[in-house]
């Protein structure tokens, strides 16, 4: 394709749609067609980037190879697609204010009032195009967050109605919006609907295709009745039925015309539907898996979201294990030694999950003490393995005060440390070790079998560190340091080779997992949390 062609995807009614779901979708189904996609997001906040929101707030923040802190819809693009995304990837209100800000300060703007229209829109803008610009993208498609009618939406609204004027057919909105079902009346209610697209109008945007979420299959007067009153052309209101998991949009969005629909509107030939055949190969396998695997999550964050993209790693590497994962949030403040049995009664692998700061970490310790002593498979996830670090220097390296200096700055057994270019560090946001970083697989370690290769990257967020002070003790002991990145010689992953399956790793292997590549860690945990089960 010649020129690079813009998605813009908005929602309205209500949040919580799913519009990174459908923005993931509409990138599978035209990655389907052999065109080159990319996704990004624009979050209308003023933070420069997640990273500083707590998960209660924003859910789980993940991060790009480039190290950037983003939305976690980032991760069902990547997922569902297997681009890697990038900091272009993701712009806050923030970090398109400060852009402008530092220009106006370089004198860039001299002599001019700096105003919301047109300077904060030509910022919008300009990051709308640069991906376009720099990759030749045949595809962007920009997913705008909130909802039509909030105030801080208002600037990203302008420049979409901008870019639409100004791009002609080479851009489409997509509108996504919300039908609800009213039991007592027995009816759907596409009146929502119309009010969000008259909203969409006042700002001066024309939707060209509607994604109608409904809990209810609509007849064809439904969505006749919607397209005549929104001025949008029947073929072009697409219905988005709640599915059993989120995996099953992009068929849905195929059997229902929506990639058809985005082409006809840019004018590109429709040709033959694609077979999505491996993706229809998992869903299949997904679907016949009946057999449970009980995974449980030690964390501190009784939300959903907070640990997605380790729910949905878990979630994949079921299936590929031919498994239903059931997965089981276990509250890490509520974990002491007299009920620890109890309450990780049932499952057959554990998770101990990422976190910052004291709360809940004396439970992870617990949890990691129980099944290492019980040989229950077990996986330590940033925290989580710095907390299977400080368990073992407590239980079996005879120092009881050991701890990390994140918790207790003064432990005289400091087994885990802040990194040394961490300490001068005064400003929170975007200062960890964050990105891809190499490490290095040592030779007959588990982990090496594993992954297959000796060399891989892996994705990082974290300010503390393994101290290497202790590493010949640890290994004395049968604790393995088997992953190293090769430049600053940090311990990347630990594991204790005599146990069923007990690995730590530094990093989030759960940024890499996507549907149709899951991350060998994930998928080997829950084989052998099977097997577990088995004995
Ligand atoms: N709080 C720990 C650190 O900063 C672990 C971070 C994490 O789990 N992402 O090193």
């Amino acid at each position: 394709m010649a020129e690079t062609k813009y998605i813009f995807v908005t929602g309205g009614v209500v949040s919580s749609l799913g519009k990174g779901i459908i923005s993931s979708s509409i990138g599978k189904l035209l990655q389907a067609r052999g065109y080159n996609v990319t996704i990004q997001k624009f979050d209308p906040y003023i933070n420069i980037d997640p990273g500083t929101l707590n998960p209660y707030e924003h859910g789980e923040c993940y991060v790009t190879v480039d190290g950037m802190e983003t939305d976690l819809d980032l991760g069902h693009y990547e997922r569902f697609t297997d681009i890697k995304t990038t900091k272009a990837n993701s712009l806050t209100t923030g970090r398109i204010y400060k852009a402008v800000i530092d220009k106006e300060r370089r004198g860039d703007y001299l002599g001019k009032t700096i105003q919301v229209v047109p300077h904060i829109t030509d910022e919008i803008k300009r990051n709308v195009k640069l991906l376009g610009k720099k990759y030749n993208y045949d595809f962007v498609i920009t997913e705008i967050g909130g909802t039509i009618g909030d105030i801080e939406s208002a600037p990203y609204m302008e420049a979409i109605r901008q870019l639409k004027w100004e791009l002609g057919k080479k851009a489409v909105c997509v509108h996504l919006t919300y039908v609800p079902y009213l039991k007592a009346a027995g009816e759907v209610k596409t009146k929502p609907t119309q009010h969000s697209v008259k909203e969409l109008q006042s700002v001066g945007i024309q939707p060209d295709i509607l994604v109608l979420r409904t809990e209810m299959h609509l007849g064809d007067s439904i969505r006749k009745k919607v397209a005549a009153f929104c001025n949008v052309d029947f073929d072009c209101v697409i219905q988005s039925e709640d599915m059993p998991s989120i995996y099953e949009v992009p068929v849905g969005m195929q059997d229902q015309g929506l990639d058809t629909a985005i082409l006809r509107k840019f004018g590109e030939p429709v040709g033959e539907k694609p077979g999505l055949g491996p993706w229809r190969k998992f869903l299949e396998r997904r679907n016949n898996a009946k057999e449970e695997v009980h995974i449980g999550l030690v964390g501190k964050y009784d939300l959903q979201d907070a640990y997605k993209s380790i729910r949905e790693s878990l979630y994949q590497a079921g299936t590929y294990n031919d498994r239903k994962t059931v997965l089981t949030f276990i509250n890490s403040e509520k974990i002491n030694n007299e009920n620890v049995g109890e309450m990780l009664a049932g499952q057959d692998g554990i998770v101990i999950c990422p976190g910052f700061g004291q709360r809940g970490i004396e439970g992870k310790i617990i949890a990691a003490k129980y099944t290492r002593t019980h040989d229950i498979p077990t996986f330590g996830i940033c925290l989580g393995m710095q907390m299977m670090v400080i368990e073992f220097a407590r239980n079996v390296l005879g120092y009881a005060d050991a701890n990390s200096r994140e918790m207790d700055e003064k432990t005289p057994h400091n087994v885990i440390d802040i990194m040394e270019e961490q300490k001068n560090i005064t400003n929170m946001g975007g200062t960890m070790r964050l990105g891809a970083y190499e490490c290095v697989l040592k030779q007959g370690s588990r982990v090496m079998d594993i992954y297959g290769q000796t060399l891989i990257q892996e994705r990082h967020r974290h300010r503390y560190e393994f101290n290497n002070d202790y590493q010949h003790e640890y290994e004395r002991c049968g604790m393995q340091c088997v992953g190293k990145n090769p430049e600053s010689d940090l311990v990347e992953i630990v594991e204790i080779p005599g146990l069923k399956w007990y690995i730590g790793t530094q990093f989030h292997p759960e940024y890499q997992s996507t549907v149709l590549h899951p991350h060998p860690l994930f998928v080997d945990f829950v084989k052998h949390s099977i097997e577990n089960q088995e004995k």
